[in-house]
């Protein structure tokens, strides 16, 4: 099963597909967490996302997208995969679907993990505390809602266009929305979303 967890930053996307990964054997792919490695890493790659990274801003597609290509055939994606922070464009949800209908797979579900804006002023406070996100500060978040604001009007309206696209409400407690994320994906076995995959 593929799926999607959409949604703005510090919404919690993270720790919930880190529970589902654990619990259902699938493999997360946070193009966010592949950024910070080229970036700790010190690669080309790494310094030149930095750069738009800090600011708040989105890196290009091509990057982005490789750098799922690159993994999307590793035998830990084989029972399915979790995209948290990818697709953050239109080019990259179409690049995805044709990724994924190259091998015959499509996406089955896209989630959006719904978060009050002082909700998520609160955990990125914490996350800066515990993780130190160079990104996360205040000018950078206020430009990261932002550009949310931006691409979710241009990908959810994609999604939605091919089927239903779940509200999680994320203010709750993580084991809270871990419960509302596992219900969809137990109504959801076999159906994929109407035209995701292209077949
Ligand atoms: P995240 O950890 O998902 O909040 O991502 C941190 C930062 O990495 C974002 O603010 C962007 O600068 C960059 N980034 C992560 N995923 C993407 C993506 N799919 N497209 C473009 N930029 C991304």
């Amino acid at each position: 099963m593929n799926v999607i967890f959409f949604g703005p930053p510090a919404a919690g996307k993270g720790t919930q597909a880190k529970i589902i990964e654990q619990k259902y054997g699938l493999k997360q792919l946070s193009t966010g967490d592949m950024l910070r490695e080229e970036v700790a890493a010190g690669t080309e790659l790494g310094l030149e996302a930095k750069k738009l990274m800090d600011e708040g801003r989105l890196v290009p597609d091509d990057v982005v997208i490789g750098m799922i290509a690159k993994r999307i055939d590793s035998p830990e994606c084989a029972k399915g995969v979790i995209f948290d922070g990818f697709p953050r464009t239109v080019a990259q949800a179409e690049a995805l679907e044709k990724m994924l209908a190259e091998r015959g797979k499509q996406i089955d579900i896209v989630m959006e993990l719904d978060v009050d804006q002082d909700k998520i002023i609160e955990r990125m406070e914490k996350r800066a505390a515990e993780e130190g996100r160079s990104d996360d500060n205040i000018d950078a978040l206020k430009k990261r809602l932002q550009q949310y604001n931006e691409y979710s009007a241009a990908v959810l309206p994609h999604y939605r266009a091919k089927g239903d696209v779940p509200k999680i409400d994320g203010n709750r407690p993580v084991e809270g929305v871990t419960a509302q994320i596992e219900t969809v994906l137990q109504g959801k076995d076999s159906a994929p979303l109407a035209s995701c995959g292209g077949a």
